[in-house]
């Protein structure tokens, strides 16, 4: 159970950027991956799945940045904080959990990229675990 919910709000730290997605989750996990690690600045992060046409910006814009080919980042041009993950032909768009109002409603059930999980990031072994992508 991802989150029970088919109304999410969110938006970036300094609130030039806000959104809403209109439906139900598509996954909700933690990514250990060395990319998310750089480019979020953290140890992993708990990225919620939502359908493309489910998201949409209520105000400002999202600025993106190619980190791999066909990988966007999207992210706040004025604050920083990191929005939205998309790849090429994808069919959901990934969003930060934390960026959402309310961070508490979901619940991330899995864990993938623990290959690259360093040592003094705990997780919770009984989840679903991978050691790379699915
Ligand atoms: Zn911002
Ligand atoms: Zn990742």
């Amino acid at each position: 159970m991802v989150g029970t919910d088919t109304y999410y709000s969110g938006g970036c730290f300094c609130g030039a950027v806000r959104y809403e997605i209109n439906g139900e989750l598509t996954y909700a996990g933690n990514c250990h991956c060395r990319d998310c690690q750089h480019a979020i600045g953290a140890a992993y992060v708990t990225w919620i799945g939502a359908k493309p046409g489910d998201f949409k910006v209520t105000k400002g814009n999202i600025t993106h940045c190619e980190t791999s080919p066909g990988i966007q980042r999207g992210f706040c041009g004025r604050c920083g904080t990191s929005l939205t993950f998309r790849g090429e032909g994808w069919d959901e768009l990934g969003i930060t959990a934390a960026s959402l109002d309310d961070p508490g409603a979901i619940t991330p059930e899995s864990n993938v990229f623990l290959d690259h999980r360093q040592p003094w990031a705990p997780y919770d072994e009984t989840a679903r675990n991978y050691p790379r992508f699915p």
